[in-house]
């Protein structure tokens, strides 16, 4: 299908995730300038080879493990940017996940993530629930195409779902939404260490995914989740599984002409540059109807938005902080429109927008930039108190 199934959370006793571990310890922190936690939180705690030696401590029993020694295993984003850099091609944002999945079965989590199972699962089902209501007439069970809309694009900005689906008609393609018990694909569940539930929900959200021949993801985390994990994990969904980007791509010839061309800039993914190879597609979809600028750190060495690795629940104000700093470039330069290509991403970039900066999830931006008119939901959202 034209992408590497790598790139994926191995078991904590494996001899690989050992040797990184290993490795890492007596490294000369030869990536420490690539990690945006550190970087942002300005603690020698959370570079990557401090949090790998923590972890490394704690398997070889020199620390206990409870939940101040494992604080450090928290303050990941899983970006990957520390292995770009990275001799030995070690993988801290892999390995610290492993990590907690062992912090998990030792009862050594942070207090935020207390009943983290249940509160997923009622806000899967809230969230299902809400697509439901949000877009009825607009869900299928089987076809040609289906769209996973994601669960923070539900939860918190389904006007970008409606925008999905108004620029792919413009294209040609029905895209009706995955109708599914299921509204988010699993990722948080291995971001918390439920290694075990991830299989599970896996094992759920392919039984959706199924009825399609191709399955377009508007969440990058998910998009490599099903993608490379799901088959590690056993789990096949049998389906093409695509970003909104790629699934565009093939169809840009057929792009609605620009209004009015303007520069913007655009935001990659982690998931997407750096673990799916997702870089050219979302820019030629752009370029058709803008002029794309580019941060400094962009493409593969993309810097993270602070969504990634439930740091926006472990360490909120880190996760924030780190969103800001990804648009002060943008601010710096006298302000300006930035796409990005995730549910998640677009989220917490809004929120953490300054004034001079306007942030668009792509469908979002294709259909403002060409005029194509959508219709934003009228439901409205009801905020549960089982956020993860
Ligand atoms: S990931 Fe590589 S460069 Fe970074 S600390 Fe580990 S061994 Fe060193
Ligand atoms: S994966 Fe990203 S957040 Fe995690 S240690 Fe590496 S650079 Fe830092």
């Amino acid at each position: 299908m034209g992408y590497s199934a790598g790139h994926v959370r191995e078991p904590f006793s494996s001899s690989s995730v050992v040797r990184q571990l290993d490795d890492c310890t007596f490294c000369p922190k030869m990536c420490r300038h690539a990690c945006p936690v550190s970087a942002t939180s300005g603690r020698e705690s959370h570079i990557p080879q401090a949090k790998m030696d923590q972890l490394n401590q704690l398997r070889l029993g020199r620390s206990e493990w409870s939940e101040e020694s494992t604080e450090s295993l928290w303050a990941c984003t899983g970006c990957r940017h520390c292995t770009m850099y990275c001799d030995h091609g070690n993988e801290p944002g892999l390995v610290l996940l492993a990590g907690r999945a062992e912090a998990v079965r030792r009862g050594a989590v942070p207090p935020v993530l207390a009943r983290y199972a249940d509160r997923f699962a009622a806000r899967d089902e809230r969230l299902a629930q809400t697509a439901r209501q949000s877009f009825p007439g607009q869900l299928a069970t089987e076809g040609e195409i289906g769209f996973w809309p994601g669960c923070d694009a539900l939860d918190k900005n389904s006007a970008d779902i409606a925008a999905a689906l108004a620029v792919f008609s413009a294209v040609g393609v029905d895209l009706p939404i995955i109708d599914s018990p299921q509204a988010c694909a699993g990722y948080p569940l291995l971001a918390a260490g439920y290694s075990e539930l991830f299989r599970w929900h896996a094992r759920k959200v392919a039984a959706a995914m199924r009825g399609f021949r191709t399955v377009v993801i508007n969440c990058s985390a998910c998009l490599h989740a099903v993608r490379a994990q799901f088959p590690a994990e056993g789990v096949r969904p049998g389906a093409e599984i695509l970003s909104v980007g790629e699934a565009l791509a093939r169809r840009v010839r057929t792009l609605p002409k620009a209004v009015r061309r303007r520069s913007v800039y655009f935001h990659d993914p982690c998931h997407h540059a750096r673990y799916c190879g997702i870089a050219a597609e979302p820019r030629a979809v752009l370029s058709a109807v803008a002029e794309v600028r580019e941060f400094s750190w962009h493409g593969k060495d993309t810097e993270c938005c602070g969504g990634g690795g439930l740091l926006p629940k472990t360490s909120p104000l880190l996760a924030d902080q780190m969103a800001k700093r990804r648009l002060s470039e943008v601010q710096a330069r006298g302000g300006g429109m930035v796409v990005t290509s995730c549910a998640t991403c677009t989220f917490m970039l809004k929120r953490n927008a300054p004034a001079a900066v306007e942030v668009a999830d792509l469908s979002t931006a294709v259909a403002q930039l060409t005029g194509t008119a959508y219709q934003p939901p009228t439901v409205a959202v009801v905020a549960g108190d089982d956020e993860y």
